[in-house]
């Protein structure tokens, strides 16, 4: 966790210096309550929340747990996507750097999927470090997902999917590598499971 140095001067007032673990739990608690309504695609049906608490889970336990602003990120990445989450609300609940890293992972929805897909294999290497190892993490619980509780969707369906990751995941080299080696070696099971 980055600390503001005292005196430093320059950075004004406001909630985004140094979030601390009551923040981290706050964002949390915020992203639970805006996901509550959210299922997993899958055949269990898991509660939404499961999967961004697993994107940040694996992010702390790939080294990067001092950070809890990215944790942060990682926790709220999917609400402007999916939930009545505006920027501006991140920014005043969060700070600048949380609300940054959220936008740089969120598609834009009024785009066909195919366009919305395309723009992520496009842009996904220019974005922040931060933002490629949320879309790292997001990629290996959502691949894991695809393995241990598939979604209802057909081979052709899974295969189009997977090679969507495989190409955004070309953009994101360099970024982990331990994060890396498990979603190749993630991805390598999942064309497996489906032949
Ligand atoms: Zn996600």
């Amino acid at each position: 966790m980055s600390r503001v140095k005292p005196g430093g001067g320059g950075r004004p007032p406001g909630p985004d210096p140094v979030p601390d673990t009551a923040t981290l739990l706050r964002a949390i608690h915020f992203a639970a309550e805006k996901h509550r309504d959210h299922r997993r695609k899958g055949a269990t049906a898991a509660p939404y929340i499961n999967h961004p608490i697993a994107v940040a889970e694996q992010l702390a336990t790939a080294g990067h747990g001092q950070d809890a602003g990215l944790l942060m990120a990682a926790v709220l990445h999917d609400v402007i996507e999916d939930t009545e989450t505006s920027e501006e609300e991140l920014r005043d609940a969060f700070g600048e750097r949380v609300a940054r890293i959220v936008m740089e992972v969120t598609d834009d929805k009024s785009l066909p999927r195919h366009e919305r897909k395309a723009l992520v294999v496009r842009n996904i290497g220019h974005k922040s470090r931060e933002a490629r190892l949320v879309k790292l993490s997001d990629l290996l619980s959502n691949v894991g997902d695809v393995i241990h509780h598939p979604p209802n969707w057909n081979r052709e369906r899974k295969q189009e999917y997977l090679e969507w990751c495989n190409q955004v995941f070309a953009g994101l080299r360099n970024v982990d590598a331990g994060l890396e080696a498990a979603l190749a070696a993630r991805l390598a099971e999942a064309a497996r499971g489906i032949g």
